[in-house]
């Protein structure tokens, strides 16, 4: 069992952005998801923590691993798939890998054959050693990703935003290996998607603007806004008078009409029904102060 122990995390970059607002964060073994908007600083802290980028202040551990001051020792037992994993060479997904694992200090080829084949396998692509990853398709490549993160057996594996592309069924199938993955490990999913959290993640953290804004359960969250949910579908062109006088949680287009939710403690009245209330309800309520999102 690790423990992941953030403290005060701050950095602003030099055109003056805060990306990390003072994050102080514990994340222990399984998924945990780091949800928020673009621009929310979940790559800045996502960046940190896999050592590619310094923070102003704070402090990050994982065990007794000073991530900040030992950066060296972290990537030991770090596995990471960036966001852009995206520059794929000429080469074959066992040659791929097999250079990866030199990179991270395998000198045995014997020892990398082993360890190549077993990732293969665990991602699904043993059958396609042979081929060119530059012909695969984009599930294919993040598992790919996913296999590289996974050598040498790292304590702690970041995904960054790994989601955006792939098809649903691709989405669903990356999503099994990621849950298989995720038991014996500390696992950080970084995305804006609120599915991959729900699908995924029995902890969690909202982030917006440089803050966390929540850290829990999914399932408390939504308990939180029980009874605090109503919708209704309105007229394209009464959205702005709705946003001004209703806190606007979300609004979708139903069959070409806004269907709106709001936050509120009673029923509002005026055609609005109670809805039970979602993990994009409280996605949209935390990062929202009763704007409509257009
Ligand atoms: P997210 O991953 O949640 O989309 P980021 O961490 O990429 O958020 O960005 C957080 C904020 O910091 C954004 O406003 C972004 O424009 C800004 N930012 C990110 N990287 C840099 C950089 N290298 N220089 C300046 N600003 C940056």
């Amino acid at each position: 069992m690790s423990t992941l122990k953030i403290e005060n995390l701050n950095k602003t970059y030099s055109n003056g952005v805060k990306a990390l607002d003072n994050v102080s964060i514990e994340i222990s073994n399984g998924m945990f998801g780091l949800l928020g908007p673009n621009g929310a600083g979940k790559s800045s802290l996502m960046r940190t923590l896999a050592t590619l980028q310094e923070a102003d202040s704070g402090t990050a551990y994982l065990d007794d691993i000073n991530i900040l001051e030992n950066p060296e020792e972290l990537r030991r037992v770090l596995g990471y798939l960036p966001q852009e994993f995206g520059v794929y060479p000429r080469i074959t997904a066992e040659q791929l890998l097999d250079h990866m694992c030199v990179l991270k200090g395998f000198t045995q080829k014997k020892e990398r054959k082993e360890m190549v084949h077993y990732l293969l396998n665990k991602v699904n692509l043993f059958e396609k050693k042979n081929k060119s990853v530059q012909g695969f398709s984009g599930g294919m490549k993040q598992r790919v990703g996913i296999a590289q993160a996974l050598i040498g057996n790292p304590k702690l594996i970041i995904v960054d935003e790994p989601t955006a592309g792939l098809d649903p069924g691709e989405r669903n199938r990356f999503y099994n290996l990621l849950a298989e993955v995720g038991q014996d490990v500390i696992v950080i999913l970084s995305t804006h998607i609120v599915d991959d959290v729900r699908e995924l993640c029995t902890n969690m953290a909202i982030m917006n603007l440089g803050n966390i804004v929540f850290k829990g359960a999914p399932q408390t969250a939504i308990d939180e806004l029980k009874g605090k949910v109503y919708q209704k579908i309105i007229l394209r062109g009464e959205l702005e008078e709705y946003g001004a006088n209703y806190p606007i949680i979300s609004n979708k287009m139903v069959g070409g009409q806004p269907l709106i939710h709001v936050f509120s403690e009673n029923n509002p009245g005026n055609g609005f029904e109670h809805v039970a209330p979602n993990l994009e309800d409280v996605f949209f309520s935390k990062i929202n102060t009763g704007n409509v999102i257009v």
